[in-house]
């Protein structure tokens, strides 16, 4: 049988890495390559993003290097037991493949993901390669994201660090059980230990240093994370618990949630439904409430006993429904902390909303210039001439700012 082409390798190896949902590229350093005299540039917060219809980014080239994999995660449909085309490429076409890709104008960086072929840390080296040729050899500017392998060396992940702008390592399922279920080879003890020595790396990369020395760049964009949802019965208080711990142990970017996509002839531990995808996006608006809001993460799903955040309404909105006797906030006297808990208000209107209050009091109007929709934030706030009066305790709140079920449309 003749090798396959680049052409059909790609076919194969971009398809397989859709199933990758942490793609984006926010927390990059701003490079140019007008100085270097290499190719390529990246913007202090990213590249511009494109999404799919399903929502995956796909302004990267997202690729894998290989699907071939001695392992055989259930949820995965590279694992060594799946019937699916094969197909790897070398160091050579994905160094290629992404200078190329770039020239065309069609990408603005690289995602480079891999099944573990022969060892670890023998695929390990070839990513790090990848990313070391297209750096140090054509001093390309562009954004690299590798996905390491985390029971490959920390030398090895290390080093991936010095070309990478971001780095990632998958905890793959919310649980340690679930883990140890659904994908038995490998270690939550061993992706823990990755993402701790990646965190050091990186706080050391952080500290300043004298003016004269400089220390070497490394993975300028951080560590992010993936788990997938919906593959075993874990709640969402539980993944957003993970979620926490990741994010204060290992100071992750990112933790990103995909959604379990059903695969193949797979195994019967599985679930044969992808779970609805509005839970996804209830969780990552959960996660910035974590993130940017001030949240602790028990008291986002404080109010509901099955552990599953609300499908029907954002989980801010939910929470202050469930909370009634902190509102209506005064926004001219509330502190920023709790200004940030009104549903309709984000970091940007409340930081709006406390620089415009040094200087005169804050009308209703006044709000509604700094937020997507005064109707949402109108029932939980005072302003001046402004009270809300008895609406905070209606029992028909819910329906007057819950957004109406809309049909999706066809085209
Ligand atoms: S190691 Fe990665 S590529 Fe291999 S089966 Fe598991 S999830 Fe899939």
């Amino acid at each position: 049988m003749p090798a396959p082409t680049v052409r059909e390798k790609l076919a194969i190896l971009a398809d397989a890495a859709k199933y990758d949902a942490s793609c984006a590229s926010s927390g990059a350093d701003r490079r140019d390559s007008l100085k270097s005299g290499g190719i390529g540039s990246t913007e202090a917060t990213g590249i511009c993003h494109a999404y799919a219809p399903d929502g995956r980014c796909i302004s990267l080239l997202k690729i894998l290097l290989t699907n071939f994999c001695i392992y055989d995660c259930a949820y995965c449909i590279n694992r060594s037991s799946s019937n699916v085309k094969r197909a790897r490429f070398t160091i050579d076409d994905v160094v290629t493949l992404t200078l190329d890709f770039y020239r065309r104008n069609y990408i603005e960086g690289l995602f480079l993901s891999s099944g573990v072929i022969r060892s670890p840390d023998e695929t390990m080296a070839e990513m790090v390669e990848v990313g070391r040729r297209l750096r140090l050899d054509h001093a390309f500017a562009g954004y690299i994201h590798l996905k390491t392998i985390p029971e490959a060396s920390q030398e090895l992940i290390e080093q991936a660090g010095l070309y990478a702008d971001r780095l990632s390592i998958n905890v793959e399922l919310p649980t340690d059980e679930g883990v140890q279920r659904l994908a038995p080879e490998k270690r939550p003890q061993t992706i823990r230990r990755s993402m701790a020595g990646l965190r050091e790396k990186l706080d050391a990369a952080a500290e300043p240093t004298l003016r004269t020395k400089q220390r070497p760049r490394f993975a300028p964009g951080g560590q992010s994370t993936q788990m997938i949802v919906g593959a075993d019965p874990t709640p969402d208080a539980t993944i957003l618990k993970t979620s926490a711990r990741l994010y204060g142990s290992y100071r992750l970017r990112r933790v990103y949630y995909s959604a379990f996509s059903p695969i193949p002839d797979s195994s019967a531990a599985l679930p044969s439904m992808k779970p609805p995808l509005m839970r996804e996006h209830r969780l990552y608006q959960a996660d910035w409430m974590m993130r940017f809001y001030g949240f602790e993460e028990r008291e986002i799903l404080a109010g509901r006993p099955d552990g599953m955040l609300d499908l029907a309404i954002d989980p801010k909105l939910a929470w202050a429904l469930d909370h009634r006797a902190i509102f209506p906030v005064d926004v001219n006297r509330a502190p920023r902390e709790l200004l940030l808990r009104v549903p309709g208000l984000g970091t940007k209107a409340v930081k709006r909303i406390l620089a415009s209050r040094i200087h005169r009091r804050l009308r209703l109007e006044d709000v509604g210039r700094v937020c997507q929709s005064i109707a949402a934030v109108r029932p939980f706030i005072v302003a001046e001439g402004w009270s809300p009066g008895g609406t905070i305790d209606s029992e028909r709140l819910r329906e007057a700012v819950a957004p109406r079920a809309r049909q999706l449309e066809l085209f």
